[in-house]
């Protein structure tokens, strides 16, 4: 009966975890247009458990969900198990579309890949590694193209489909060969024009979805729709001074109805009535181990000193 006080704070704290994950509010996604498309918010560039990521394939399509992401590629370092697993996933429920995806990493070069159902070796080199991503039907973007990867980068640019133009590198000061100018660069110097895609780069946090492409497909909405509008190339991404970059025709639908996308600030916490008795409930709980800690401990190194 000693441990009633733990006991307490452990199942406060599971009542408010639990509840607090139950009662997450997800963004309402209503179907927009523009220019004859249905305007959808992407995300894709994403890491999970399976490398160096911290959510699951499976909490990446539910945490899609809740920052109001319509699709999400799953690109894990030289492998696309997970991506697989994460579209399968996607496709047993009503929540983001969700495709298979790499992130193609060698030291001299990091190439996302989206679409595909087979890995693709880094070993080959970029030339090759383009090749074998079009020889799957998928698509192939320069990853954070900053300067520092250009000489592997610029060689290829004529045969990607796209380069981020948007990734938190554009959130922070950095000078040198990984400064963000440097990304804009590889991007506006490109032809024929690239594809613009703004991508999280997400492994911890709360960052997921914060950098987006918008991407006009045509209806209905799906996998296949998507992948051919990163094909075809219709895509903008939002900069970080509100500037719209991409498909000229889709930025000049945007410039006479403008879009603003979901939930794109830093941080994430739910704030419905569930989302804050729980997590209220959560801290409680927090509060009763601390205090029954506290007391513990100096009888504890008490009775080890006898
Ligand atoms: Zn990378
Ligand atoms: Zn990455």
């Amino acid at each position: 009966m000693k441990r009633v006080p733990e006991l307490v704070a452990a199942a406060l704290l599971a009542v408010g975890l639990v509840g607090g994950a139950c009662a997450d509010p997800r963004p309402e996604r209503p179907e927009v247009r523009r220019a004859g498309y249905r305007v959808l918010e992407g995300d894709f560039h994403v890491h999970t458990t399976w490398s160096d990521g911290m959510l699951t394939p499976t909490a990446i399509v539910r945490q899609a969900s809740r920052r109001g992401l319509d699709v999400v590629a799953v690109t894990e370092h030289n492998g696309v198990t997970a991506g697989k697993i994460a579209r399968a996933v996607g496709r047993l429920g009503d929540g983001p579309i969700v495709l298979a995806g790499e992130e193609i990493t060698s030291a001299n070069f990091h190439l996302i890949a989206v679409g595909l159902e087979h890995t693709v070796d880094p070993g080959g080199g970029s030339v090759a590694a383009v090749a074998a991503v079009h020889a799957q039907g998928g698509v192939i973007f320069a990853a954070h193209p900053v300067e520092f990867f250009w000489p592997s980068l610029v060689p290829i640019r004529a045969e990607l489909d796209g380069a981020e133009r948007m990734h938190p590198l554009a959130l922070r000061e950095r000078k040198g060969p990984w400064s963000y100018p440097s990304m804009i660069r590889f991007y506006d110097e490109a032809t024929p024009r690239l594809g613009a895609i703004g991508s999280s780069d997400f492994h911890a946090g709360s960052v997921l979805g914060i950098c987006r492409t918008l991407v006009f497909v045509k209806e209905p909405a799906s996998e296949a729709s998507v992948m051919e509008a990163l094909r075809a190339r219709r895509t903008v991404v939002i900069g970080t001074k509100g500037e719209l970059v991409g498909d000229p025709e889709m930025v000049a639908a945007l410039e006479r109805e403008p879009y603003v996308p979901r939930t794109s600030d830093y941080a994430y916490r739910g704030e419905g009535t569930g989302d804050r008795i729980t997590r209220a409930i959560g801290l409680f709980g927090v509060l009763i181990a601390l205090l029954v800690l506290g007391k513990r401990r100096p009888k504890e190194a008490q009775s080890a000193a006898t």
